[in-house]
Protein backbone atom coordinates (compact mmCIF):
# COMPACT_ATOMS: atom_id res chain seq x y z
CA UNK A 1 0.00 0.00 0.00
CA UNK A 2 1.50 3.14 -1.11
CA UNK A 3 1.12 6.67 0.70
CA UNK A 4 -2.26 8.47 1.01
CA UNK A 5 -2.46 11.27 -1.18
CA UNK A 6 -3.95 14.23 -1.06
CA UNK A 7 -5.93 13.87 -4.83
CA UNK A 8 -5.93 11.68 -7.11
CA UNK A 9 -6.41 12.62 -10.69
CA UNK A 10 -7.45 9.79 -13.08
CA UNK A 11 -6.91 10.64 -16.94
CA UNK A 12 -4.18 13.14 -18.75
CA UNK A 13 -6.06 14.91 -20.90
CA UNK A 14 -6.85 18.81 -20.68
CA UNK A 15 -9.22 18.65 -17.85
CA UNK A 16 -6.55 16.06 -15.99
CA UNK A 17 -3.71 18.01 -16.58
CA UNK A 18 -5.26 21.53 -15.52
CA UNK A 19 -6.47 20.11 -12.45
CA UNK A 20 -3.28 18.49 -11.36
CA UNK A 21 -1.35 22.00 -11.85
CA UNK A 22 -4.08 23.86 -10.07
CA UNK A 23 -4.09 21.22 -7.00
CA UNK A 24 -0.10 20.92 -7.10
CA UNK A 25 0.09 24.62 -6.72
CA UNK A 26 -2.42 24.47 -4.09
CA UNK A 27 0.16 22.59 -1.90
CA UNK A 28 -1.66 19.29 -2.21
CA UNK A 29 0.02 16.16 -2.67
CA UNK A 30 -1.26 15.52 -6.27
CA UNK A 31 -1.12 12.31 -8.72
CA UNK A 32 -2.14 12.05 -11.99
CA UNK A 33 -2.46 8.26 -13.53
CA UNK A 34 -2.81 8.21 -16.81
CA UNK A 35 -2.86 5.21 -19.02
CA UNK A 36 -1.59 5.81 -22.11
CA UNK A 37 -0.06 8.78 -23.28
CA UNK A 38 -1.01 12.59 -22.70
CA UNK A 39 -3.72 14.36 -24.25
CA UNK A 40 -6.49 12.22 -23.94
CA UNK A 41 -8.90 13.07 -27.20
CA UNK A 42 -6.81 16.01 -27.85
CA UNK A 43 -4.06 13.89 -28.88
CA UNK A 44 -5.58 12.79 -31.73
CA UNK A 45 -6.13 16.74 -32.97
CA UNK A 46 -3.38 17.71 -35.37
CA UNK A 47 -4.25 21.45 -35.25
CA UNK A 48 -6.26 23.08 -33.18
CA UNK A 49 -7.20 26.97 -33.70
CA UNK A 50 -9.47 28.11 -30.43
CA UNK A 51 -7.31 27.02 -28.01
CA UNK A 52 -6.58 30.60 -26.33
CA UNK A 53 -3.11 31.96 -26.70
CA UNK A 54 -2.12 30.03 -29.80
CA UNK A 55 -2.64 32.82 -32.94
CA UNK A 56 -0.65 30.04 -34.92
CA UNK A 57 -2.55 26.59 -34.40
CA UNK A 58 -0.48 24.38 -32.05
CA UNK A 59 -0.37 20.45 -32.18
CA UNK A 60 -2.86 18.58 -29.83
CA UNK A 61 0.14 16.39 -28.94
CA UNK A 62 2.19 19.03 -28.67
CA UNK A 63 -0.43 21.37 -25.77
CA UNK A 64 -0.65 17.82 -23.78
CA UNK A 65 3.15 17.45 -23.32
CA UNK A 66 3.23 21.08 -22.36
CA UNK A 67 0.43 20.68 -19.76
CA UNK A 68 1.71 17.84 -18.79
CA UNK A 69 5.25 19.17 -18.04
CA UNK A 70 3.74 22.13 -16.38
CA UNK A 71 1.50 20.12 -13.81
CA UNK A 72 5.05 18.10 -13.17
CA UNK A 73 6.64 21.39 -12.68
CA UNK A 74 4.06 22.83 -9.60
CA UNK A 75 5.23 19.08 -8.24
CA UNK A 76 2.39 16.71 -9.70
CA UNK A 77 3.31 13.16 -10.05
CA UNK A 78 2.34 11.60 -13.07
CA UNK A 79 2.60 7.83 -13.55
CA UNK A 80 1.87 5.70 -16.15
CA UNK A 81 -0.55 2.97 -15.04
CA UNK A 82 -4.34 1.64 -16.30
CA UNK A 83 -7.06 1.83 -13.17
CA UNK A 84 -8.58 -0.93 -12.79
CA UNK A 85 -10.86 -0.37 -10.03
CA UNK A 86 -11.97 3.47 -8.21
CA UNK A 87 -13.75 2.40 -4.39
CA UNK A 88 -15.62 5.43 -4.09
CA UNK A 89 -17.23 5.03 -0.83
CA UNK A 90 -15.69 5.98 2.53
CA UNK A 91 -13.74 9.00 4.03
CA UNK A 92 -10.27 7.87 1.85
CA UNK A 93 -10.70 6.71 -1.89
CA UNK A 94 -9.00 3.58 -3.02
CA UNK A 95 -8.02 3.27 -6.45
CA UNK A 96 -6.24 0.68 -7.78
CA UNK A 97 -4.01 -0.83 -10.91
CA UNK A 98 -2.54 -3.89 -12.13
CA UNK A 99 0.65 -3.46 -9.63
CA UNK A 100 -0.86 -0.82 -7.48
CA UNK A 101 -3.10 0.23 -4.52
CA UNK A 102 -3.38 3.95 -3.71
CA UNK A 103 -5.39 6.19 -1.37
CA UNK A 104 -6.57 9.23 -1.22
CA UNK A 105 -8.83 11.90 0.40
CA UNK A 106 -10.24 13.50 -3.13
CA UNK A 107 -10.55 11.71 -6.30
CA UNK A 108 -11.19 13.84 -10.07
CA UNK A 109 -12.86 11.46 -12.35
CA UNK A 110 -11.39 12.40 -16.04
CA UNK A 111 -11.61 9.36 -18.27
CA UNK A 112 -12.66 12.06 -21.19
CA UNK A 113 -14.59 10.15 -23.92
CA UNK A 114 -13.80 7.96 -26.79
CA UNK A 115 -15.22 7.71 -30.36
CA UNK A 116 -18.65 6.04 -30.59
CA UNK A 117 -18.93 2.69 -33.28
CA UNK A 118 -22.13 2.66 -35.57
CA UNK A 119 -22.53 -1.41 -34.62
CA UNK A 120 -22.26 -2.26 -38.59
CA UNK A 121 -21.34 -6.57 -38.79
CA UNK A 122 -17.69 -6.49 -39.31
CA UNK A 123 -16.90 -2.90 -37.75
CA UNK A 124 -14.68 -4.39 -34.66
CA UNK A 125 -13.02 -6.89 -37.53
CA UNK A 126 -11.82 -4.27 -40.02
CA UNK A 127 -10.76 -1.85 -37.26
CA UNK A 128 -7.41 -0.84 -38.31
CA UNK A 129 -7.63 -2.64 -41.60
CA UNK A 130 -9.99 0.40 -43.55
CA UNK A 131 -12.49 0.99 -40.51
CA UNK A 132 -10.71 4.08 -38.39
CA UNK A 133 -12.15 6.28 -36.07
CA UNK A 134 -8.58 8.80 -35.62
CA UNK A 135 -8.14 10.73 -39.21
CA UNK A 136 -5.26 11.90 -37.99
CA UNK A 137 -3.74 8.69 -36.66
CA UNK A 138 -4.18 6.97 -39.70
CA UNK A 139 -5.27 9.31 -42.41
CA UNK A 140 -1.91 9.17 -43.84
CA UNK A 141 -1.96 5.19 -44.82
CA UNK A 142 -4.64 6.31 -46.91
CA UNK A 143 -2.84 8.83 -49.12
CA UNK A 144 -3.80 9.18 -52.86
CA UNK A 145 -7.12 6.73 -52.50
CA UNK A 146 -10.85 7.14 -51.81
CA UNK A 147 -12.53 7.04 -48.73
CA UNK A 148 -15.74 8.52 -46.69
CA UNK A 149 -16.18 9.92 -42.91
CA UNK A 150 -19.14 9.51 -41.32
CA UNK A 151 -20.99 12.20 -39.37
CA UNK A 152 -22.03 15.44 -39.16
CA UNK A 153 -20.31 17.00 -36.35
CA UNK A 154 -16.74 18.98 -35.63
CA UNK A 155 -15.05 15.87 -35.59
CA UNK A 156 -16.56 14.40 -38.65
CA UNK A 157 -15.63 17.56 -40.75
CA UNK A 158 -12.30 18.29 -39.22
CA UNK A 159 -11.42 14.63 -40.30
CA UNK A 160 -12.88 15.04 -44.02
CA UNK A 161 -11.03 18.40 -44.25
CA UNK A 162 -7.48 16.80 -42.71
CA UNK A 163 -7.81 13.70 -44.95
CA UNK A 164 -8.62 15.57 -48.09
CA UNK A 165 -5.14 17.17 -48.24
CA UNK A 166 -3.80 13.86 -49.30
CA UNK A 167 -6.99 11.75 -50.57
CA UNK A 168 -8.31 12.72 -53.83
CA UNK A 169 -11.44 11.98 -52.94
CA UNK A 170 -13.41 12.22 -49.13
CA UNK A 171 -16.85 11.56 -48.85
CA UNK A 172 -18.98 13.30 -46.07
CA UNK A 173 -21.80 11.00 -45.31
CA UNK A 174 -24.38 12.38 -43.39
CA UNK A 175 -28.02 11.43 -41.86
CA UNK A 176 -29.19 14.57 -42.09
CA UNK A 177 -29.54 17.27 -44.43
CA UNK A 178 -27.94 19.75 -42.29
CA UNK A 179 -24.66 19.74 -40.42
CA UNK A 180 -24.10 19.99 -36.38
CA UNK A 181 -20.51 21.28 -36.83
CA UNK A 182 -19.72 24.79 -36.52
CA UNK A 183 -19.86 27.31 -39.22
CA UNK A 184 -16.27 28.21 -39.78
CA UNK A 185 -15.79 24.34 -40.60
CA UNK A 186 -18.64 24.00 -42.53
CA UNK A 187 -17.66 27.17 -45.11
CA UNK A 188 -14.40 25.20 -45.15
CA UNK A 189 -15.99 21.90 -46.43
CA UNK A 190 -18.34 23.32 -48.78
CA UNK A 191 -15.61 25.29 -50.69
CA UNK A 192 -13.32 22.16 -50.67
CA UNK A 193 -12.95 20.63 -53.96
CA UNK A 194 -12.19 16.62 -52.89
CA UNK A 195 -15.02 16.27 -50.63
CA UNK A 196 -18.48 15.29 -52.03
CA UNK A 197 -21.76 15.57 -49.25
CA UNK A 198 -23.69 12.38 -49.11
CA UNK A 199 -26.27 13.98 -47.33
CA UNK A 200 -29.52 11.89 -45.89
CA UNK A 201 -27.52 9.13 -46.17
CA UNK A 202 -26.30 6.41 -43.73
CA UNK A 203 -23.64 3.07 -44.54
CA UNK A 204 -25.32 0.29 -44.05
CA UNK A 205 -22.62 -2.55 -44.77
CA UNK A 206 -19.24 -2.65 -44.77
CA UNK A 207 -17.54 -5.00 -47.49
CA UNK A 208 -14.24 -7.07 -47.23
CA UNK A 209 -13.43 -9.50 -45.06
CA UNK A 210 -9.53 -8.83 -44.05
CA UNK A 211 -9.55 -5.19 -45.35
CA UNK A 212 -12.22 -2.41 -46.14
CA UNK A 213 -13.29 -2.98 -50.15
CA UNK A 214 -16.12 -0.94 -50.06
CA UNK A 215 -19.26 0.43 -48.15
CA UNK A 216 -22.71 0.15 -49.11
CA UNK A 217 -24.72 3.74 -48.58
CA UNK A 218 -28.51 3.85 -47.89
CA UNK A 219 -30.05 7.13 -48.61
CA UNK A 220 -32.68 7.88 -45.77
CA UNK A 221 -35.00 9.60 -48.35
CA UNK A 222 -35.32 7.54 -51.20
CA UNK A 223 -34.52 4.27 -49.91
CA UNK A 224 -32.01 3.66 -52.76
CA UNK A 225 -28.32 2.05 -52.14
CA UNK A 226 -25.22 2.85 -53.89
CA UNK A 227 -21.97 0.57 -53.38
CA UNK A 228 -18.67 3.00 -52.77
CA UNK A 229 -15.31 1.69 -53.66
CA UNK A 230 -13.50 3.17 -50.73
CA UNK A 231 -10.79 1.95 -48.91
CA UNK A 232 -11.14 3.98 -45.88
CA UNK A 233 -14.18 4.79 -44.16
CA UNK A 234 -13.22 7.27 -40.90
CA UNK A 235 -16.30 6.86 -38.33
CA UNK A 236 -16.85 10.06 -36.61
CA UNK A 237 -20.48 9.94 -35.19
CA UNK A 238 -19.85 11.32 -31.52
CA UNK A 239 -18.43 10.24 -28.10
CA UNK A 240 -19.19 7.47 -25.34
CA UNK A 241 -18.23 8.98 -21.56
CA UNK A 242 -15.10 6.79 -20.21
CA UNK A 243 -17.25 5.84 -17.35
CA UNK A 244 -16.97 1.75 -17.30
CA UNK A 245 -14.87 2.27 -13.61
CA UNK A 246 -17.52 4.46 -11.77
CA UNK A 247 -20.84 2.77 -13.25
CA UNK A 248 -23.40 2.01 -10.25
CA UNK A 249 -20.73 4.25 -8.58
CA UNK A 250 -21.71 7.85 -9.59
CA UNK A 251 -24.92 9.17 -11.03
CA UNK A 252 -24.82 9.37 -14.45
CA UNK A 253 -27.36 11.21 -17.01
CA UNK A 254 -29.48 9.28 -19.67
CA UNK A 255 -26.37 9.16 -21.54
CA UNK A 256 -24.03 8.02 -19.08
CA UNK A 257 -21.76 11.22 -18.95
CA UNK A 258 -21.42 11.83 -15.36
CA UNK A 259 -23.82 14.41 -13.25
CA UNK A 260 -21.82 17.21 -11.19
CA UNK A 261 -22.80 20.35 -9.77
CA UNK A 262 -20.85 23.52 -10.71
CA UNK A 263 -18.58 22.58 -8.72
CA UNK A 264 -17.54 20.02 -10.40
CA UNK A 265 -18.77 17.64 -7.56
CA UNK A 266 -20.61 14.60 -8.21
CA UNK A 267 -23.35 13.31 -5.80
CA UNK A 268 -20.16 11.20 -3.92
CA UNK A 269 -18.52 13.33 -1.34
CA UNK A 270 -14.72 13.77 -2.21
CA UNK A 271 -15.29 12.53 -5.86
CA UNK A 272 -15.37 14.83 -8.70
CA UNK A 273 -15.31 14.93 -12.22
CA UNK A 274 -14.08 16.96 -14.93
CA UNK A 275 -13.58 17.51 -19.11
CA UNK A 276 -15.76 15.41 -21.11
CA UNK A 277 -17.03 12.95 -19.03
CA UNK A 278 -18.95 15.07 -17.50
CA UNK A 279 -22.81 16.02 -18.25
CA UNK A 280 -22.20 19.40 -19.78
CA UNK A 281 -22.99 21.85 -22.80
CA UNK A 282 -19.76 22.34 -24.65
CA UNK A 283 -16.70 19.77 -25.19
CA UNK A 284 -13.66 21.53 -25.83
CA UNK A 285 -10.06 21.99 -24.61
CA UNK A 286 -11.08 25.26 -22.95
CA UNK A 287 -13.45 24.16 -21.62
CA UNK A 288 -11.98 20.84 -19.83
CA UNK A 289 -9.33 22.85 -18.52
CA UNK A 290 -11.88 25.22 -17.05
CA UNK A 291 -13.63 21.68 -15.30
CA UNK A 292 -10.13 20.86 -14.46
CA UNK A 293 -9.65 23.95 -12.48
CA UNK A 294 -12.73 24.47 -10.67
CA UNK A 295 -12.50 20.65 -9.76
CA UNK A 296 -9.56 21.14 -8.11
CA UNK A 297 -9.88 23.96 -6.44
CA UNK A 298 -13.63 22.28 -5.02
CA UNK A 299 -11.20 19.83 -3.81
CA UNK A 300 -9.26 21.71 -2.25
CA UNK A 301 -12.20 23.12 -0.04
CA UNK A 302 -13.52 19.34 0.88
CA UNK A 303 -10.10 18.23 1.77
CA UNK A 304 -10.03 20.99 4.45
CA UNK A 305 -13.32 21.11 5.46
CA UNK A 306 -12.93 17.08 5.92
CA UNK A 307 -9.51 16.64 7.09
CA UNK A 308 -8.67 19.79 8.56
CA UNK A 309 -5.99 22.29 6.36
P1 LIG B 1 -21.18 15.20 -32.11
O1 LIG B 1 -21.09 16.68 -32.07
O2 LIG B 1 -22.01 14.49 -31.12
O3 LIG B 1 -21.67 14.83 -33.59
C1 LIG B 1 -21.91 13.49 -33.93
C2 LIG B 1 -22.40 13.46 -35.35
O4 LIG B 1 -22.57 12.12 -35.75
C3 LIG B 1 -23.75 14.16 -35.53
O5 LIG B 1 -23.76 14.87 -36.73
C4 LIG B 1 -24.74 13.00 -35.56
O6 LIG B 1 -25.84 13.24 -36.39
C5 LIG B 1 -23.92 11.88 -36.17
N1 LIG B 1 -24.31 10.57 -35.68
C6 LIG B 1 -24.46 10.16 -34.40
N2 LIG B 1 -24.79 8.87 -34.34
C7 LIG B 1 -24.86 8.45 -35.62
C8 LIG B 1 -25.14 7.20 -36.23
N3 LIG B 1 -25.43 6.12 -35.50
N4 LIG B 1 -25.14 7.13 -37.59
C9 LIG B 1 -24.82 8.21 -38.33
N5 LIG B 1 -24.53 9.41 -37.81
C10 LIG B 1 -24.55 9.53 -36.47
O7 LIG B 1 -19.74 14.49 -32.04
P2 LIG B 1 -18.27 15.02 -32.43
O8 LIG B 1 -18.28 15.65 -33.77
O9 LIG B 1 -17.35 13.88 -32.18
O10 LIG B 1 -17.98 16.13 -31.35
C11 LIG B 1 -18.03 15.82 -29.96
C12 LIG B 1 -17.77 17.08 -29.16
O11 LIG B 1 -16.43 17.51 -29.36
C13 LIG B 1 -18.68 18.22 -29.60
O12 LIG B 1 -19.02 18.97 -28.48
C14 LIG B 1 -17.79 19.01 -30.53
O13 LIG B 1 -18.14 20.37 -30.62
C15 LIG B 1 -16.43 18.81 -29.88
N6 LIG B 1 -15.34 18.96 -30.87
C16 LIG B 1 -14.87 20.19 -31.09
C17 LIG B 1 -13.86 20.40 -32.03
C18 LIG B 1 -13.35 21.79 -32.26
O14 LIG B 1 -13.79 22.71 -31.59
N7 LIG B 1 -12.43 22.02 -33.17
C19 LIG B 1 -13.37 19.33 -32.76
C20 LIG B 1 -13.91 18.07 -32.54
C21 LIG B 1 -14.90 17.89 -31.60
P3 LIG B 1 -26.96 14.33 -36.03
O15 LIG B 1 -26.35 15.67 -36.32
O16 LIG B 1 -28.10 13.97 -36.91
O17 LIG B 1 -27.26 14.13 -34.57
Amino acid sequence: MNKTHDVIIIGGGPAGYTAALYSARAGLGTLVLEKLAPGGQMATTLSMENYPGFEEPISGPDLALRMENQARKFGAVVEYDTVTEVVTDGRLKTVRTPNNTYTCKAVILCMGASPKKLGLAGEEQLRGSGVSYCAVCDGALFRGREVAVVGGGDTAAENAIYLSRFCPKVRLIHRRDRLRATKVLQKELFSNKNIEIIWNSVVEELHGQFALEGITVRDLETGSRQKLDVDGLFISVGLTPGTSLVEGKVALDTEGYIITDERMRTNVPGVFAAGDIRSKVLRQVITAASDGAVAAYSAEQYINDTFGS
